[in-house]
């Protein structure tokens, strides 16, 4: 089999050195192929987020396909420029020369994608893979079968294999994809699997990009404006049943406001999702039983304050939130990626950063203030990816914001230019004069160290 991974990179490496790829107007001709592809299937990949997460059509626009419209209209309007070699200043070291740096797709880039965001999390690094002109192959997550099926019949339908092509399969298909010399590699997914992922690149030396989780923060501060953070931090931690690499992991909230805000949170999640929640056949399920039993054991680790309710057959799991949590169990360990809540309260901003710097560098971090100085000084004071003031998960749907970790969130970022950015190896070029030829650099001009000394301080 990875003979014919081989065999199926050499095929790639081919048709990106005949340099038809790069060529601007064909990356935006098969950008508008995407698009028009995945229009064309919508139902389809409905259909099929729904057999593999109960995803409503509402959530699948939403988190899924609207985004990735966004993207393919904002690279396509703008793929040009980017793509553009860029002048930039010259020293005076180098006077009579112009420098310009030539943004160069890496050539062949392989995308291993997760489950959680299934369409959107492998669609989204192809735009950037097409906007930069590289070929891809696609890695989709084993975890979501009806979807990664719909979208292999997508792309094989849209694109010669030989531009993009897609390899199903599980742990081992990836394994064997990852011993190949691939020019990039992108992947998204858990942290254990980004150190594999890191150490096989290492081998061949492959830059990567990493997209991973963590434990994302979410403070409620005293002077917050609570009935506003509680519908916005339901929304975000609830989407997706809270399998989102992004959602707010666990609360800080201030003492002072703590009771009042978990009423407030309990009374969004009825308004939300409805007064019984089990009742909504829209509310999405958790992906299989090894996590929905990973999960329902997380709710040992607290006082259920709300929620706690589970059904196996349907792996649904109520929006559930924790208090009483030691920072010691497995509950605050691990990455949740489901709706349970862990609650915690604080009284000082330094008891907030010290609790979070205990942990990983978060993925995103978000905080409900209307303090401009409390938002500076945990701004300037936590390292993480990327994150809201005042909302949660809203920041990755903005094409203008890199989108991406810091640490053990990963490494890289993406989104709008940042995607074309993140397939690309800027290449600085200095297009030097012949008409002149500054003497002070070689070894036989007279007083050339003291002329050095001067330009150079
Ligand atoms: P995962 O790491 O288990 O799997 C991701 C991909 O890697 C899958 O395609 C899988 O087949 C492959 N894989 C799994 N084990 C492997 C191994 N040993 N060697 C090589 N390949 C392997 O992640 P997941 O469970 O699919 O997704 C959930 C994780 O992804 C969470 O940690 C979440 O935070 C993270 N995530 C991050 C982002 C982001 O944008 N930063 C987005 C979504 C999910």
């Amino acid at each position: 089999m990875s003979e014919s991974y081989e065999t199926l990179l050499q095929m790639q490496k081919d048709y990106f050195y005949s340099g038809e790829t790069k060529d601007i107007h064909f990356r935006i001709k098969q950008l508008k192929k995407l698009k028009k592809a995945l229009k064309a299937n919508e139902k389809q990949i409905g259909e099929a987020l729904r057999k593999d997460l109960n995803k409503s059509d509402f959530e699948a626009y939403l988190t899924e396909l609207g985004v990735l419209y966004n993207e393919i209209s904002e690279t396509v309007k703008h793929v040009k420029s980017w793509a553009k070699p860029r002048k930039v200043k010259t020293p005076m070291t180098h006077v009579g020369s112009g420098s310009y740096i030539y943004p160069e797709p890496y050539g062949v880039s392989l995308i291993i994608s997760p489950w959680n965001y299934p369409v959107n999390l492998t669609i989204a690094p192809l735009i950037g893979a097409m906007a930069a002109g590289c070929c891809a192959v696609i890695k989709p997550s084993e975890l979501t079968p009806h979807t990664s099926a719909i979208l292999t019949h997508i792309l094989q339908k849209t694109f010669e294999e030989r531009y993009i092509a897609v390899v199903e399969g599980d742990v081992e298909t990836s394994k064997a994809l990852l011993a190949l010399k691939f020019d990039h590699i992108f992947f998204t997914g858990s942290v254990a699997v980004g150190k594999v992922v890191m150490e096989a690149a290492a081998k061949n030396l492959t830059p990567i990009t990493l997209e991973l989780g963590g434990k994302s923060p979410t403070i409620v501060h005293k002077d917050a404006k609570l009935d506003v953070a509680a519908k916005r931090i339901v929304w975000g931690k609830f989407t997706n049943a809270g399998q989102t690499c992004v959602a707010p992991d666990y609360l800080l909230v201030h003492r002072s406001i703590k009771e009042q805000f978990l009423d407030k949170l309990t009374q969004q999640i009825k308004e939300q999702f409805g007064e019984d929640v089990s009742r909504n056949s829209d509310f999405p399920m958790v992906v299989n039983e090894r996590h929905f039993d990973r999960l329902t054991n997380y709710m040992k680790d607290g006082t259920i304050i709300f929620g706690g309710r589970s059904i196996k057959e349907r792996r649904f799991i109520e929006p559930t939130i924790l208090e009483n949590v030691s920072l010691d169990s497995a509950v605050m360990q691990e990455e949740i990626f489901g709706p349970i809540l862990p609650v915690f309260e604080y009284e000082t901003e330094k008891e907030v950063i010290e609790m979070v710097r205990k942990r990983p560098n978060p993925l995103a971090l978000y905080l409900f203030t209307e303090n401009k100085k409390t938002e500076q000084h945990i701004i300037t004071h936590i390292s993480f990816g990327g994150g809201c003031i005042n909302d949660v998960v809203y920041h990755v749907g903005s094409s203008q914001l890199p989108f991406g970790g810091v640490g053990s969130s990963g490494m890289g970022a993406y989104h709008g230019k940042y995607s074309f950015d993140a397939f690309s190896h800027d290449k600085g070029v200095l297009h030097q004069s012949t008409k002149m030829d500054i003497p002070f650099r070689y070894h036989n001009t007279k007083g050339g160290l003291s002329i050095l000394r001067r330009l150079i301080k």
